[in-house]
């Protein structure tokens, strides 16, 4: 695994990270991903609506895609996160929608204790600086039968899928990114924090540390992503 430590995750460093590729965002994210990207996202909005819940706390919510999709659902959605540009375009791609938008640390979220019925964290929990210290507050403001649902990359386990993957992983989306974005950093930062995040048993013992029971999760496409679903 990839050294966590040597990766920058200040609020500051990251924001304005995000910032800058804000624009080309959701456009690279379904070419890096040749689409499947969609098909992650609509598997987390699933089990949120399947686990009938009212409300949501959608954090590190981005450009949206999750907060509007669930909203679409009829759940009332609140979505935070630390980049302006991010919560902009958010806010333009929902057009007369319901989701409050708004700025905000996964740290330190803002709300009141058992605020919410399910938390939502997709592609943004590698990014945070302080881990046990987001897990612990979003555990504070999730209801007692509250459900957070996350998904993150992960590394696949099959020896062929992994190398292919890891190859594309390194070498090819950089360039794209850079070449598409224009940004160099925020595109080796994708593939090293995502190599540098721990295993899925790993992370599911941080969930568990943080206050979380009854942890589970599922590899999707091969476990270049994963779904984690872990309750109050
Ligand atoms: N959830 C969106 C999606 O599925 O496309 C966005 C994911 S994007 C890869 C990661 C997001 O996490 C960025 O918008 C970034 O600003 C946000 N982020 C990083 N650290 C954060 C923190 N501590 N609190 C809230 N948001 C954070």
């Amino acid at each position: 695994m990839a050294d966590e430590s040597t990766l920058r995750k200040d609020r500051g460093t990251v924001s304005s990270m995000f910032d800058s590729i804000a624009p080309v965002y959701d456009r690279l994210n379904h070419i890096l991903s040749f689409g499947i990207d969609r098909r992650w996202r609509r598997a987390l909005v699933r089990e949120a609506c399947s686990a009938k819940v009212r409300n949501v706390l959608d954090v590190a919510c981005g450009t949206g895609d999750v907060s509007i999709a669930l909203a679409a659902e009829g759940l009332d959605v609140t979505g935070i996160d630390i980049s302006g540009r991010m919560l902009e375009a958010a806010r333009m791609k929902q057009a007369g929608g319901h989701v409050d938008f708004r700025l905000g640390d996964a740290s330190s979220p803002g709300f009141p204790p058992a605020s919410f019925d399910c938390v939502t964290i997709a592609f943004g929990i590698r990014n945070f600086e302080d881990r046990h210290k987001c897990i612990t507050e979003l555990h504070r403001v999730l209801r007692p039968s509250g459900t957070m649902l996350i998904l993150e990359f992960s590394i696949p386990e099959n020896r062929l899928w992994c190398s292919a993957y890891s190859f594309y992983f390194k070498n090819v989306l950089p360039r794209i990114g850079r070449m598409v974005s224009g940004q160099k950093y925020a595109y080796e930062y994708l593939p090293a924090s995502s190599f540098a995040f721990p295993s899925p048993d790993l992370f599911a013992a941080e969930l568990r540390a943080g206050g979380f029971s009854d942890i589970s999760y599922r590899p999707l496409t091969g476990g270049v992503a994963v779904l984690y679903k872990a309750l109050y």
